[in-house]
């Protein structure tokens, strides 16, 4: 049984989605007007490896995320570089899903785009008017009112008058409430306008989220996710909005994830310690930047060091290593007929870390117990393929199948195989082993070495064992 922090209650539940086996899902995308930073990475990773997990416990996820095109940051930063709005998008769109296959973050089902949406926005901010929800100022605006829907705050777990404390906007003299929020703004010079019953003019930022998750994932969904820092105002209002529009309830559990530190600091460009994924990806593999953000709990904070990168970087090589050398023994053609003490207490463990590892998942998405299951029985097999007399076929396949599926929740070392159509060399590699290792009986050093440093120079490392010689070809 899967089990989520839902911080509409503020508790651990039970996940059961509304239709069984399905599960629509909404997540609050980038606003594309520059480069995703390791913020970003961090959140991207965090919900790819929940949704991935929930797809190996057998769910067909249909992930909806949005991008944000049309905003106040999008204006600013077209009219600086002397572009639309649609140009900048384009480009940042593109730079994104850059991003997001490196670190092997899986694309949404479906991307939709706030500018093709307008139409539908003016729609559904029409029938909040209509309802009573929301209102026309004078100058063309139009705000929801936040006193007019009852449950303000629930989300955030805020009574009126402490969201009152921490409005900024308490000036505008077209509001009728300090609180209340732009659903549709008027036309300004210098930025772009469509056309309304209203006036022209563009929408506000909140509604993009309402009006396209419930198209594509309909009125009442099952989770709905994004960074700590969208609780308020964007999430709250964003229930405000969707369930006072169709008197249903909006999103059933809320997801949010924890904030990015860079160096025990938090990440904010006043201090200008933001760091784009492409930067950190020039120093780091995207495996070890997925183990580390991994390592922490996705609702914790995270603290981006260089030192931990650093660690992270050898903790990915080591289980890389371990994978390779696994699937190096996989269908070899041992007899696997007889089963020692030592094949069955390995085969206990990969069951026991198998299980350890969804039990760990199950419990509100816990990688950070999850990778101590996987780096546990990783030991374990290294130990298994080093010391034990004749390596077992049956222990091989049973570890490498868990490989696999630890490799698919986690998103890592997608791009194992490359190092692996090990099939078409392996014959080659054991036989220049045994020759190395009749030469040596011999004492024919010379040859032994030089078969040794050929394999070397073409990424193949050899490893004397008492047992047996192991080999594994090299990353990078
Ligand atoms: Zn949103």
């Amino acid at each position: 049984m899967i089990k989520v922090y839902n911080t509409l209650t503020r508790k651990l539940e039970e996940f059961n989605p509304i239709n069984k086996g399905k599960i629509h899902w909404y997540h609050c995308g980038v606003t594309v007007y520059s480069r995703s930073h390791l913020g970003h990475a961090r959140n991207l990773i965090a919900f790819d490896t929940i949704r991935r997990y929930l797809e190996y416990r057998g769910y067909e996820v249909r992930y909806v995320q949005n991008f944000t095109d049309v905003d106040d940051k999008m204006i600013v930063r077209a009219n600086e570089e002397g572009v639309s709005i649609i140009e900048l998008a384009e480009k940042n769109i593109q730079d994104y899903y850059e991003d997001l296959d490196r670190l092997n973050v899986k694309r949404p089902s479906l991307a939709p785009r706030a500018l093709l949406h307008i139409n539908h926005m003016i729609k559904d901010i029409q029938s909040l008017i209509e309802k009573g929800y929301a209102y026309v100022a004078d100058n063309g605006d139009v705000y929801f009112d936040v006193r007019k829907w009852k449950e303000y705050g629930k989300l955030s777990k805020q009574k009126l008058e402490n969201i009152l404390e921490h409005t900024e906007d308490t000036e505008n003299p077209n509001k009728r409430f300090p609180a209340d929020f732009a659903l549709w703004k008027a036309k300004k010079e210098g930025e772009p306008s469509w056309p309304s019953p209203w006036g022209e003019g563009r929408p506000g930022w909140h509604i993009e989220c309402s009006t396209m998750s419930m198209t594509y994932l309909g009125e009442t969904f099952d989770i709905h996710s994004g960074g700590q820092d969208l609780i308020f105002p964007h999430h709250e209002n964003e229930i405000a909005q969707s369930e006072s529009l169709t008197g249903k309830p909006f999103a059933r559990y809320w997801l949010h994830n924890g904030f990015v530190k860079i160096d025990a600091e938090k990440m904010s460009k006043s201090i200008g310690n933001i760091i784009n994924i492409n930067s950190i990806l020039k120093s780091y593999s995207p495996d070890s930047v997925r183990l580390y953000t991994l390592l922490t709990h996705y609702r914790q904070p995270i603290d981006f060091t260089e030192e931990g990168l650093k660690q992270a970087e050898v903790t990915a090589e080591r289980l890389f290593n371990t994978i390779v050398l696994l699937k190096s023994f996989a269908n070899d053609e041992e007899e696997s007929s007889v089963i020692t003490e030592e094949d069955k207490t390995m085969i206990q463990s990969i069951e026991d870390a198998r299980n350890k590892f969804i039990e760990a998942m199950d419990e509100d998405f816990n990688t950070s117990n999850a990778l101590a299951a996987v780096f546990e029985i990783s030991k374990d097999v290294n130990d298994y393929l080093r010391k034990v007399e004749k390596i077992n076929s049956m222990v091989v396949s049973k570890a490498n199948e868990l490989f696999d599926e630890f490799r698919l929740v986690l998103g890592l070392f997608s791009d194992i195989d490359q190092y692996i159509s090990i099939d078409k060399v392996k014959n080659l590699v054991n036989l220049l082993i045994d020759l190395r290792q009749e030469f040596r009986k011999s004492k024919n050093w010379e040859k032994s070495d030089r078969i040794r440093d050929t394999l070397k120079d073409s990424g193949i490392i050899l490893e004397d064992n008492p047992k047996r010689v192991l080999w594994k070809i090299v990353a990078k």
